[in-house]
């Protein structure tokens, strides 16, 4: 089944194919299976060669030039002021290319809405072109050792001394820290307001800087993420979105900014990761086994929800619809899906599962990163457990968890 959007889309859909033909350089789609991204089944390694290559380069200045780097955003910031549904067509039509859409991360797809919602004329004509030329690019110091979940019990602090912000405390779980420059911190500036009230959301650069970074290294092997002590983090107070002690409502705008841009091209990646899952069978002589069909079948019934859920979120955004719980249901079945596929893969594999391939470093096979990078996935934006109380809450309708605070009998 498609969806018939109207012919505006359709024409929108032609002019965007064929510029991706006329730009895409030659050899951008062989350079490894861009539809097949790192952390779920993905060799970091490869990306990171393919990334680095000319080819790549060059597709990122045709791109840059015809402002398809954040195209959704508006034109006065730099954008082409896309819709949601053109936005999503742009990324299917990118994904069915086999060329990537060139993204500029947390800059992108957090920071940036936030500054635009939130910050002065001047913060957004200094910070929003720095992201789309990657100038600067981001990593989120939200959680901290004690706090993930509850993102607004933060105890990292932030003094202001003259037109300075200083920052000290700790972050943890810092993904892509290594690559970025800038982390978007939220440090607690007074201390004796209520929880919510008294934080700050500050843009602080991350070089010399009194902040030491250091890695952590996941089940994978590899080092995506890391922890930042700050001693006296400084940055000036222009780099404060949204005035001091207003961080709360722009990490809101911050947390909130997962639309549908993704929606119809997430499934594409599990179909392809499906058919290999297939032929896993296939090669360990397990295909006629009736269990196992029956675990593919599960499988193959969850990648075609994914394909109807997508349709569903373009169909809903082509009316002018935000989402809403969606992205919540969204997220809870594609994290606990792949967990569970990595479950299945491996018992397929049998004793060979255990046993990680030769080679330098930590080198794992396709199914063993599945397997264990994807437990990360039901912890990441928003663990299952906090994305089924948005749903039960949200969605359903149904009454609140009773917060601690409320079961003592002091209101929350
Ligand atoms: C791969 C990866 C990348 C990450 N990247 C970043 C990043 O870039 N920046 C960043 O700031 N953070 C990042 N995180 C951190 C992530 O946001 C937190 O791990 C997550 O929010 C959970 O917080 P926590 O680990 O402190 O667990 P806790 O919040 O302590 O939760 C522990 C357990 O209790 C459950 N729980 C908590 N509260 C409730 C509740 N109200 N109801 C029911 N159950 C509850 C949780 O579901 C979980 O099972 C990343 C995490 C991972 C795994």
């Amino acid at each position: 089944m498609e969806l018939d959007l109207g012919p505006e889309a359709a024409r929108f859909r032609q002019e965007t194919r064929d510029w991706i033909a006329a730009n895409a350089p030659d050899g951008l789609a062989e350079l490894v299976d861009w539809n097949t991204p790192p952390m779920t089944a993905g060799d970091h390694s490869a990306h990171a060669r393919a990334q680095a290559s000319p080819v790549h380069t060059e597709w990122e200045v045709r791109l840059l030039a015809d402002r398809m780097i954040c195209p959704q955003w508006p034109e006065r910031f730099g954008g082409r002021g896309w819709t949601l549904v053109q936005n999503a067509i742009f990324s299917e039509e990118c994904a069915l290319a086999g060329v990537p859409r060139v993204r500029r991360g947390f800059g992108e797809g957090m920071v940036g809405p936030s500054v635009m919602a939130h910050g002065t004329p001047e913060q957004q004509q200094h910070f929003l072109p720095r992201i789309i030329s990657a100038e600067d690019v981001y990593c989120q110091g939200f959680s901290e050792p004690d706090h993930g979940s509850d993102v607004g019990a933060i105890s990292t602090r932030g003094v202001v001394e003259g037109d300075e912000i200083v920052i000290s405390g700790q972050k943890v779980w810092t993904s892509g820290f290594a690559r970025a420059n800038m982390i978007f911190v939220l440090c607690r500036t007074d201390p004796a307001a209520p929880k919510h009230r008294g934080i700050s959301y500050v843009l602080l650069p991350m070089k010399d800087n009194n902040i030491v970074a250091r890695p952590l290294r996941q089940l994978t092997g590899g080092a995506e993420f890391g922890e930042e002590f700050f001693d006296g983090a400084r940055a000036p107070l222009f780099h404060v979105i949204g005035g001091l002690n207003n961080g709360w409502r722009v990490a809101m705008t911050t947390l909130g900014h997962e639309r549908g841009g993704n929606a119809t091209v997430a499934h594409l990646k599990y179909q392809r990761q499906f058919a290999a899952l297939v032929e896993l069978a296939r090669a360990a002589g397990r295909d006629r086994d009736p269990v196992v069909r029956q675990q593919l079948a599960w499988a193959h019934t969850h990648v075609e929800i994914m394909r109807f859920q997508g349709l569903r979120l373009l169909a809903q955004l082509a009316e002018g619809r935000e989402p809403g719980p969606e992205a919540s249901i969204a997220k809870l079945f594609w994290s606990e899906y792949e967990r569970r596929v990595g479950e299945i893969a491996v018992e397929l594999l049998g004793p060979d599962a255990l046993v990680r391939p030769d080679g330098e470093g930590y080198p794992l096979s396709r199914w063993q990163e599945v397997f264990l990078a994807s437990r990360a996935g039901t912890i990441y934006s928003g663990t299952s457990e906090i994305q089924r109380n948005i749903i039960a809450e949200r969605a359903l309708g149904l009454p609140r968890e009773p917060r601690p605070a409320e079961a003592k009998g002091v209101p929350a």
